[in-house]
């Protein structure tokens, strides 16, 4: 098992030092995460690891999902993309279902936490609990992981009865932050750099990943790793990867799986299939929820690596490729900009063909490529990293309690 102190090597023994103090201010504090899948995302991917570790520093951290059906979860997914600005058709009796499960995952859920903390909208009815049960001394804070700068007025509307009802709300980037009533804290999401997802692999592993994918270590690779999702443009990198091949050689790897609330997955994979068309040089790889080192070898393995979303909340993924100083090449949208200053950490675009000229660039451009990746690096390391994650959050919830600490709010 992993402890705190292991990160000392990587951030230094003063902020591990810091942490832990900050945590034994919580003093065995019930904190309830609550979201809506344990696997598959950004959002599980970072509990996975955020929960063990504010254990660990006296944070009796837990965390539990909430329940729907089919039905419940092809609504909370119209409504996480019309959030985004797609356009959807969301109807009364939706919203009425929304509702109606909400009611029941209120009757199934213990609410036992001093400090209850939603994650995204799946959830966010929870919040009734507060006046229903009389929970007076109980803080209940909402966590948004996504973009709400486009969000379709009457889904934000519907959601903004509820976040208001909250004590206080989290946003990962100041650009997604609405007009509210109530407080909004600035915190950008991580990566473990310890996780099998991000730790360092020997040449073994990463080479027995490729044999087994039977993917040509010899040859570039282009690798996107995302949920198979519309708004990730899995079609669109298959366009940049015919792009490029016209002038460089390459292999195409789009690595990913599906969400337990993601029901649109299997039809998004069928599309990328068949676009795909059988060409032996794409690596399209439906990874089951556990393939942390086989992401992590891929990510590491590559020439370069694409984020070509059309929406992205933050992009995890992002940070994932350039903790391994990749070469990341990605989107101009949602929290992408904090991870990459263009041309120095990484390359930002927003077409088709603006994409495939700076894969071509960096295929092209062995020590450019490197250059951009050691800066990325960097950034990770000084930004992004879990640890940084960790104290916010302590410093979050203390403030729960101590409205005094109102200036440590970073919005
Ligand atoms: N991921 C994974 N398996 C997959 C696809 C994605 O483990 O098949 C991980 C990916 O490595 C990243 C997270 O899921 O850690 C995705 O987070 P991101 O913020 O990029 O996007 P989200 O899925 O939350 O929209």
């Amino acid at each position: 098992m992993r402890s705190i102190k292991d990160y000392a090597d990587i951030v230094g023994n003063e902020t591990i030092e810091e942490i832990e103090k900050l945590g034994s201010y919580l003093n065995g504090k019930i904190v309830q995460n609550i979201n809506s899948t344990p696997v598959g995302g950004g959002v599980a991917e970072i509990l996975s690891r955020m929960v063990p570790l504010l254990k660990e520093v006296g944070v009796d951290a837990r965390w539990d999902f909430i329940k729907g059906g089919e039905r419940f979860f092809e609504i909370t997914k119209k409504i996480h993309n019309s959030l985004h600005g797609v356009e959807e058709n969301i109807s009364e009796n939706d919203f009425k279902h929304f509702l109606e499960v909400t009611e029941e995952n209120l009757k199934d859920i213990n609410l036992i936490g001093d400090i209850i903390f939603i994650h995204d909208p799946q959830p966010i009815g929870l919040i009734k609990a507060k006046d229903k049960n009389g929970f007076k001394e109980k803080k209940f804070i909402w966590r948004c992981h996504i973009d709400l700068s486009s969000a379709n007025v009457k889904t934000f509307n519907f959601l903004k009865k509820f976040i208001e009802k909250y004590d206080y709300s989290v946003f990962s980037s100041p650009l997604f932050s609405k007009k509210l009533k109530i407080p909004q804290i600035l915190i950008s999401p991580s990566i473990d750099p310890l996780s099998d997802k991000n730790k360092d692999l020997p040449d073994e592993t990463i080479n027995e990943v490729l044999s087994r994918f039977k993917i040509d270590p010899e040859r570039n690779i282009i690798t996107q790793v995302s949920r198979f999702d519309r708004l990730k443009d899995p079609l669109g990198v298959i366009d940049v990867y015919r792009l490029v091949k016209k002038h460089v050689d390459c292999q195409l790897v789009l690595a990913g799986g599906a969400a337990s609330d993601d029901p649109e997955a299997t039809e998004v994979y069928n599309e990328v299939i068949e676009k795909a068309g059988g060409d032996k040089d794409i690596f399209i790889l439906n990874l089951p929820p556990i393939s942390n080192i086989e992401i992590n070898a891929l990510q590491r393995a590559s020439t370069v690596i694409l984020q070509k979303s059309i929406k992205e909340g933050f992009g995890l993924t992002v940070s994932e490729g350039l903790w391994k100083s990749k070469p990341v090449i990605a989107s101009a949208v949602g929290g992408i900009p904090l991870q990459i200053t263009h041309k120095y950490s990484g390359l930002l675009s927003r077409t088709t063909e603006g994409t495939a000229l700076y894969v071509k660039q960096v295929l092209q451009n062995p020590e450019y490529a490197k250059q951009l990746g050691e800066n990325g690096h960097n950034h990770v390391k000084h930004n992004f990293l879990i640890t940084r994650h960790l104290r916010d959050y302590i410093l979050l919830f203390l403030k729960t309690g101590y409205p005094q600490m109102q200036d440590t709010v970073y919005l």
